[in-house]
């Protein structure tokens, strides 16, 4: 909100700024353009268990795929998308085409497991998300406890009590929650003992320089133990080599994502990714 002020105009975009915005606008054009012509594509990164090795789960994560141009992270194009309340649309579209995908899945015997699909605030404060996402399940005829949601800490933090109801709400449809990029919000354990979730995603910052500091060793150990304590499942979020699956092995934290494993995969690659990835790791491990 630039002001004029005895006639002096303040500038308020320096010239990073100014280009900020400038790409913002392009990444929000972008955004109306791919979702007109379809070009947002949901990959899939698979979750692995660690005492098993088994795959057990995955997680979509949407893309912005665009002819001559390249792939658009979400980290670039979800605040935007939230801002201008394009998410509601974005969300719809990930979590049909994720049900769809699940349920070809599902039926060819290929997958078991659940499939995450991640909710950002506006998704998640809808009036009628419960009513939405039934109606979506119904249509792509996929199973309810085939399906997690994952959302972040400031997400149900900004209004816990109706986070909450929003939650159980969730929870009786047969859909289970998991709490995202855990430590890196602000948690309150007050609250985290009366949310019906049933995951805790550790953020990968933790588990980076799980190896190299014993500081982040012991937060993964306590963050693991207290979740066993709520009898939550915990994920491990980002692990990238053999040394921290085994360390995560050895606090007992069962379950983990990361390139170690694979990258988020387009669909079209994801079974046999999974096949192959999953068989070597068992020679090694
Ligand atoms: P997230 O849900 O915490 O997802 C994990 C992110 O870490 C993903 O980034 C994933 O590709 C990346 N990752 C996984 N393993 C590794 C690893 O070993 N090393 C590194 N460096 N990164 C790893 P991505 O796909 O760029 O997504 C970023 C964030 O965007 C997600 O964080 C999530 O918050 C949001 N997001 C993604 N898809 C959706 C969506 O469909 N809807 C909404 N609302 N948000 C989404
Ligand atoms: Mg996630
Ligand atoms: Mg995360
Ligand atoms: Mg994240």
């Amino acid at each position: 909100h630039a002001k004029n002020r005895g006639g002096a105009t303040y500038q308020f975009f320096n010239e990073s700024m100014n280009k900020n915005a400038v790409r913002r606008l392009q990444v929000e054009n972008q955004l109306r353009h791919a979702l007109r012509n379809n070009y947002l594509q949901v990959h899939y990164q698979p979750k692995v268990s660690l005492r098993t090795n088994k795959f057990v789960g995955l997680e979509a994560l949407v893309r912005l795929e665009i002819p001559d141009v390249g792939i658009v992270s979400p980290a670039e194009f979800i605040p935007m998308a939230e801002e201008t309340g394009l998410i509601i649309e974005v969300g719809e579209r990930v979590l049909r085409q994720t049900c769809r995908d699940m349920r070809e899945w599902v039926e060819a015997g290929a997958v078991d497991g659940r499939v995450a699909v991640n909710l950002s605030a506006k998704q998640f404060l809808q009036p009628d998300l419960a009513k939405q996402i039934t109606t979506i399940l119904k249509e792509e005829k996929l199973n309810p406890t085939y399906l997690e949601l994952e959302i972040t800490e400031g997400v149900v933090m900004d209004d816990p009590e109706r986070a909450i109801e929003i939650m159980t709400e969730l929870n009786k449809l047969g859909i289970h929650l998991a709490l995202d990029d855990f430590g890196t919000g602000y948690s309150s354990l007050a609250y985290l003992k009366r949310f019906p979730i049933q995951t805790l995603k550790i953020d990968k910052a933790f588990i980076d320089d799980i190896n190299g500091a014993e500081r982040d060793r012991n937060m993964v150990a306590s963050i693991v133990a207290m979740a066993h304590n709520l009898g939550l499942d915990v994920v491990a979020e980002g692990v990238v080599d053999l040394e921290q699956a085994n360390t995560l092995s050895n606090l007992k934290c069962e379950f983990a994502q990361g390139y170690l494993f694979a990258q988020p995969l387009r669909r079209d690659q994801f079974l046999e990714h999974i096949s192959t990835t999953l068989a070597t790791l068992k020679k090694t491990v």
